[in-house]
């Protein structure tokens, strides 16, 4: 029912189950593209006529839309980025290097894991990494200790893991943070496409938010500070727009969040993320919870009824991402006979090669569902995938 708002679902005979690559736009983030570039296309903070005033309006209203849709106290706390991964690099390079360890879990990203090895960190170094149960659940006992023997570190862990869609509980991680004088970067890329997050009731000091997994423009996203780390942070670069005052010999720079955004920035990108924001609101967390959940649950039942399926975790606290393997069958021959019926869906080690590696595989076959996904999503994935294990078996 909700496809009718994405115009990809109305030109594409694809069945779209790759949502935790990237989502699928609805009307008014491609209208505000066009519109930004076809209408008022200036740059922004910079000239003082009608378009740059314009550009610069709506670029500083979907700060204001972040900011109310997290819950952030100020608006100086929100740094647009080009997505995550620019956010964990730029904590990486501005704020940790005096934390002598940084602790993260098993199931992270890439994006959260080479950043910290280009600070020369590994397991030997500084790098701890929080274990998981069977069914991949983060193991709260083992956190616990390594905070213990390293009290003042810095954590940083994903909200829902892209590869297995499990969902860390974020409270729980923050306030065990706390307790052992640590701070908390969240790894949000997963996050907002599929439940809201409140920044103040979740007390985290840092969160990383992708725009373009969150039906929003690529390039673009966001990096939340909470106001007391601000002054501790420096500029990831400088240049243009950062600046108070520049002669040749020093240069002073603006209060954040100007001198973290240096250089002109994805103007329309931004501006489509607060568009992207203004239909969540408009559709709602419970109407997505309720009706994703639905599918979800559908999509799991079904697929525990092919044969030699083997799954890696089970379905409890978990959204988004279902990954499995089909027994002796490579996934990558898979994934080349869903692509020839039309089926999208990804397969491999979906940047999280550490946790396929503890698992003893390569990669696996990942449906990601969202919202707009529906039973007969569902049902033609899984015709599909019985054409292709027939073929292959
Ligand atoms: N972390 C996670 C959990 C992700 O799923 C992704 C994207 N696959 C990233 C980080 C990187 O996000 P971005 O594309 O916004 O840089």
């Amino acid at each position: 029912m909700f496809k009718r708002d994405f115009p990809y679902f109305a030109n594409s005979k694809t069945v779209y189950l790759d949502n935790a690559a990237t989502t699928q736009k609805p009307k008014n983030v491609i209208d505000s593209q066009i519109e930004y570039y076809e209408k008022y296309c200036a740059n922004t903070h910079r000239s003082s006529y009608g378009d740059a005033n314009m550009a610069t309006r709506k670029y500083e209203n979907s700060r204001e839309l972040l900011k109310e849709f997290i819950n952030a106290k100020k608006s100086e706390e929100i740094i647009f980025t080009k997505g995550v991964t620019e956010a964990i690099n730029m904590i990486a390079d501005t704020f940790t290097r005096d934390y002598k360890s940084v602790i993260i879990s098993s199931l992270e990203h890439h994006s959260n894991i080479v950043p910290w090895h280009m600070q020369g960190r590994d397991l030997t170094n500084g790098l701890k990494v929080v274990g998981c149960d069977n069914n991949l659940n983060f193991d709260f006992e083992e956190y616990e200790n390594i905070l213990k023997k390293n009290p003042n570190s810095f954590v940083s862990v994903t909200h829902i893991s892209n590869a297995f869609g499990k969902i860390h509980d974020i409270k729980r991680v923050c306030d065990l943070a706390h307790k052992y004088e640590s701070v908390v970067l969240v790894d949000g890329a997963q996050s907002l496409a599929h439940a809201k997050i409140d920044v103040q009731k979740l007390d985290v000091d840092f969160l990383a938010l992708s725009s373009h997994k969150t039906f929003g423009p690529t390039g673009v996203g966001a990096l939340y500070v909470k106001e007391k780390h601000l002054e501790n942070m420096k500029p990831y670069q400088t240049g243009g727009a950062t600046i108070n005052e520049v002669d040749f010999n020093s240069s002073t720079l603006l209060n954040s969040p100007y001198k973290f955004e240096a250089g002109t920035q994805n103007i329309a990108g931004v501006i489509g993320f607060g568009e992207a924001l203004k239909y969540i609101n408009r559709i709602g967390y419970e109407n997505i919870k309720t009706v994703e959940k639905d599918v979800y649950n559908y999509l799991n039942s079904e697929l525990e009824k092919i044969p030699n399926i083997i799954f890696y975790n089970d379905t409890k606290d978990c959204i988004g991402s279902r990954s499995f393997n089909i027994k002796n069958i490579s996934h990558d021959d898979i994934g080349i006979l869903l692509d020839k019926m039309g089926i999208a869906v990804r397969v491999g080690h979906h940047c999280a090669q550490p946790i396929m590696k503890k698992l003893g595989i390569k990669g696996t076959i990942r449906v990601s569902t969202s919202f707009y996904n529906d039973y007969e999503d569902v049902n033609r994935l899984i015709k599909a995938l019985k054409k292709a294990l027939d073929m292959l078996s």
